[in-house]
């Protein structure tokens, strides 16, 4: 199962912290992780193995977007910065329409993503099976 990992800058320590509080969960899960370039590099240096793309800014919500469209990730966590402004807001946004359009889950802050976690150990399913 792949889930990409988004986190502005001032989300990126929740998201390590985030991580950390589900490695056992990841690990036993096989869980591949792809994230935005800045956000995989803290991750990385978190102990996390993670395919990084570019920089959000730079076209990485496009790039995780694209993997959405095309069926290859399976789950976005997204953790978005309300407080911020950010250039590449219409990537953002395209990135959480891809999700909708494709119905992939999105979870844009820890406690939806815990629960989302918490629903994949109940049904032991790939998001994409959950329907079916
Ligand atoms: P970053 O991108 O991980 O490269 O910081 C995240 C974003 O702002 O979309």
């Amino acid at each position: 199962m792949e889930i990409a990992i988004i986190a502005h800058d001032g989300k990126k320590a929740e998201m390590v912290q985030f991580l950390n509080e589900q490695k056992a969960f990841l690990k036993k899960n096989e869980i591949t992780l792809v994230s935005t370039g800045t956000t995989g590099n803290k991750v990385e240096l978190a102990g996390f193995k993670v395919t990084k793309f570019l920089s959000g800014p730079l076209g990485g919500d496009a790039q995780i977007a694209a993997r959405a469209a095309e069926g290859k990730c399976d789950m976005v966590i997204f953790f978005r910065d309300p407080l911020e402004k950010h250039p590449h807001e219409p990537d953002i946004f395209m990135l959480m329409r891809i999700c909708d359009v494709y119905d992939v889950p999105l979870a844009t802050n820890p406690a939806t993503a815990s629960m989302l976690f918490k629903g994949l150990i109940v049904s032991q399913l790939r998001p994409s099976e959950l329907n079916k």
